[in-house]
């Protein structure tokens, strides 16, 4: 299985952690780890889809789904919404963190939680409520989209 090696460093995350947790590891699912691996920024399942069909013809939509479903699961993609209401996916390392996501070029960085277990413990001594998970999103431009802006 040594073709798995020259894969990027994002694929053979994946692909160690799709064994770790057991699964099966197919053709198909090398195929959409690579592809997410190398994905820049957020994408759409449609996106990855489109990427699938060029790299891997007759992959098949469900394949595709249910591939990127399982990483969500996983950990190794997170869903995130844009402002916009739509919904698209981010390559993650299965830790907690956040996403800042720029609105203009779409490239998503992780950020962590800095101070935010304090808000969030004020939250909880404020309203009551015993708080066991939280999201949140950030949507700004990157350094570089702001730079280019007068
Ligand atoms: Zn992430
Ligand atoms: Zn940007
Ligand atoms: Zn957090």
């Amino acid at each position: 299985m040594s073709t798995y090696l020259d894969t990027g460093r994002g694929a053979n995350r994946l692909v160690a952690s799709l064994d770790a947790a057991g699964h099966r590891l197919t053709g198909p699912r090398l195929a959409v780890a690579e592809l997410v691996a190398a994905r820049e920024g957020h994408f759409t399942a449609a996106e990855l889809l489109v990427d699938a069909d060029r790299a891997q013809p007759g992959i098949g939509r469900a394949t595709v789904f249910r591939t990127l479903d399982l990483f969500t699961s996983l950990g190794f993609v997170e869903r995130v919404d844009l402002p916009g209401g739509d919904h698209a996916y981010v390559a993650c390392d299965p830790v907690h963190h956040h996403h800042a996501i720029c609105t203009s070029c779409g490239r998503s960085t992780d950020v962590d939680d800095v101070g935010l277990g304090n808000v969030l413990a004020a939250i909880g001594r404020r309203s009551g409520f015993s708080v066991t998970a939280h999201r949140l999103e950030i949507f700004g431009l990157c350094s570089a989209c702001s730079a280019e802006r007068p």
